[in-house]
């Protein structure tokens, strides 16, 4: 194996880095669940763009769509320009997404990144309302800029920005309740609590499984209190579906199975299908008060992104609900192999959990999933942890997985662990 040149990368990259650091090579390809390093080397990708390629890398539809499109100089860059890419976009989402759900929205592009969707959400909540508390929850991940990360529940980041953790009290996600505590009679005290500083916040932003918190799941009777609870005290219900939404749980949006229609909904990663950065904000139409240019943007008009998510959104329903049912079965394959995993090493595995294609697997030892994933990468798999001590082996393949892909991968993962101590 020749060492690959990473010297720019050492001398000349910022060190702030933080996705990806543990795979020591220079990718080069890469075609649905395979990347190649520029030495031709193999490797599954069960990282997905971090949730961002769905459809896998170079999706040969929706790869076709964009030479087209570029080959008949399609507007690359439209700002807030009505265009025929947007138009099409547009119509479609309406027609395969939100009228099949008898969902409400209007549609905004706040900009290219999950964490621009994040913070058009919060603005326009506080507008709405005029009122400033969100309500956001322990080990929450929404976004890196002041906004969004006054909102992400992890104190190491927030003090990348000078941001204390202030809460006295935590705001405990679903998964942290463990079943103890009555639902929501927590909540219910902090907003009675003068001392909280929640009286009456204009919102409460939730990630239906907290992604980078270390894919904790919401039962869905959690999520519908949260939205009744939500109703009843005057607050939004936004709904941070950026990493979970477009497929990744099973169904298009993450809180379908809930059966809850949140006020807002942040979308990104996989919306472009194709890795191309383009975001959305969903919001009901009463909402929709914002005067002309109080809030915009240069780069919201992505427009080969638009051709993308319009080939992405008829490849999700080429074959009806085929990719969610396949999306979920081969979320059962995952949970078998992570109960074998825990069987053979029950002294090690603390907790295994997902829905649809994203699983986490933690170890008591809080250092062994950064191990396995290290170990998975030099046997040709790329997986990446997370939770607040990245304690957390997550698995996130492409929803497009080949079933021999998948077993790869998971016997790959089965021998790190077992080659890890
Ligand atoms: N919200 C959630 C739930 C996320 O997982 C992320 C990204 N990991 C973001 C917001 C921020 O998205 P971006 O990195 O595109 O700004």
């Amino acid at each position: 194996i020749t060492q690959p040149d990473l010297s720019v990368f050492e001398t000349l990259e910022s060190e702030v880095r933080s996705y990806c650091r543990g795979w020591p090579t220079v990718f080069d390809r890469a075609r649905g669940s395979l990347m190649y390093d520029e030495d031709g080397h193999r490797y599954l990708d069960f990282f997905a763009g971090a949730g961002s390629l769905n459809y896998g890398h170079n999706n040969p539809v929706l790869k076709r769509a964009l030479i087209d499109y570029l080959m008949r100089d399609g507007v690359t860059h439209g700002l807030d320009m009505s265009t025929t890419a947007k138009r099409t976009f547009l119509q479609t989402f309406q027609d395969l997404v939100l009228r099949p759900r008898d969902l409400p929205y209007k549609v905004m592009f706040p900009g290219p990144t999950g964490t621009n969707a994040v913070e058009s959400a919060l603005k326009l909540a506080r507008k709405v309302k005029g009122r400033e508390a969100i309500v956001s929850f322990t080990n929450a991940f929404h976004g890196m800029s002041l906004g969004s990360l006054a909102v992400t529940g992890n104190a190491f980041k927030r003090a990348g920005a000078g941001i204390p953790l202030v809460h006295g009290t935590p705001m405990p996600f679903d998964h942290y309740l463990d079943g103890r505590v009555p639902d929501f009679l927590w909540f219910e005290r902090l907003l009675g609590d003068q001392g909280s500083g929640l009286n009456q916040p204009a919102a409460v932003i939730v990630e239906t499984v907290q992604g980078e918190g270390g894919i904790n799941v919401a039962r869905p009777e959690w999520l519908r209190g949260l939205a009744e609870l939500c109703a009843r005290r005057d607050m939004l219900l936004i709904v941070d579906d950026v990493q979970m939404g477009c497929g990744r749980t099973g169904a298009f949006f993450s809180f379908e199975e809930a059966g809850i229609v949140p006020d807002i909904v942040t979308v990104s990663k996989s919306i472009s299908g194709y890795g191309l950065p383009m975001s959305l904000c969903l919001f009901k139409p009463e909402l929709d008060i914002w005067e002309p240019g109080e809030h915009n943007g240069t780069f919201r008009g992505n427009n080969p992104a638009f051709v993308t998510a319009t080939a992405a959104l008829e490849t999700y329903w080429a074959d009806g609900s085929v990719m969610e049912k396949q999306t979920r079965a081969r979320g059962e394959r995952i949970e078998r192999e992570l109960i074998a995993v825990a069987e053979e090493n029950p002294a090690e595995v603390k907790e295994y959990r997902g829905r649809g294609l994203v699983w986490g697997l933690e170890f008591h030892d809080k250092g062994r999933a950064e191990r396995v994933a290290r170990r998975a990468f030099e046997l040709g798999l790329l997986i990446e942890t997370s939770g607040p001590e990245s304690e957390v082996v997550k698995l996130l393949p492409a929803l497009t997985v080949t079933p021999d892909e998948l077993d790869e991968g998971l016997s790959i993962l089965a021998r790190a662990v077992r080659e890890t101590v």
